[in-house]
């Protein structure tokens, strides 16, 4: 099989996380999540690590060329020998650019997949979330529409600050603004690019209707070459 390069996009609660561990173990290949890697060096609290510290509390973008720099080094690692899945990278056009000039340089053509979820339903899911003060057990009314208490601690649950309603339609408009003109750039450059839904179907069914598309694609170039 050709080395795969897949870049996962899906907003908050669209179910990426999930899908991104389904197919790193299927097709034994690295995850990489830029955001992990970020946190992993303000916890070690290294040059770099130091440097992005604020920027990453504010929510604030890293400079592409650091991020672009760090995604170079863990692409040479010997876990993405058979190929890896980008998660949270790129973000940005101009990282969007330098990646498919590397990958270039590489021999490898990105295929990229963008979880497609109905806003209202992440809405629901999210804003349904209630914890637990004290012992930070989470609930969901959707499951659950007259839980009041926590099981565990008695203690009255309550609604998570960034878990409200109009901070998570904010967050979704926010994510739609970055993504839009990265995925713009992807079909431009002739790069698959699908739409997959993300919700109305269990998670491992999404995830076989991209094994398949990536199936497909792969089958096609070993037919053009
Ligand atoms: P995430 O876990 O993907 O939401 O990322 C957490 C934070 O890490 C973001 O809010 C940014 O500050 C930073 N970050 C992660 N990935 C990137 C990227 N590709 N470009 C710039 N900043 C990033």
């Amino acid at each position: 099989m050709n080395r795969l390069c897949l870049i996962l996009f899906g907003s908050p609660g669209s179910g990426k996380g999930t899908q991104a561990q389904f197919l790193k173990k299927h097709y034994g290949v690295a995850h990489i999540s830029t955001g992990d890697m970020l946190r992993e060096r303000v916890a070690l609290g290294d040059t770099l690590g130091r440097r992005v510290e604020k920027m990453m509390q504010t929510g604030e973008l890293v400079p592409d060329d650091a991020v672009n720099r760090m995604v170079d080094d863990r692409i040479a690692c010997e876990d993405c020998e058979v190929g890896f899945i980008l998660d949270g990278y790129p973000r940005t056009v101009s990282q969007a650019k330098w990646l498919s000039h590397r990958l270039d340089e590489l021999g490898m053509w990105p295929m990229v997949v963008h979880l497609e979820v109905d806003y209202n339903v992440i809405v629901a899911r999210i804003s349904g979330r209630r914890q637990c003060p004290m012992c930070g057990t989470l609930y969901n009314l959707a499951k659950d529409p007259h839980r009041v208490a926590c099981d565990l601690e008695g203690a009255r649950l309550e609604i998570r600050s960034d878990d409200r309603e109009e901070i998570v339609r904010g967050r979704l408009r926010a994510y739609d603004q970055l993504t839009a003109p990265v995925l713009a750039y992807f079909k431009d450059s002739g790069y698959p690019v699908w739409d997959v839904q993300g919700d109305g179907a269990a998670p491992e069914v999404i995830s076989g209707r991209i094994v398949d598309l990536i199936t497909r694609e792969f089958k096609e170039r070993s037919q053009a070459v």
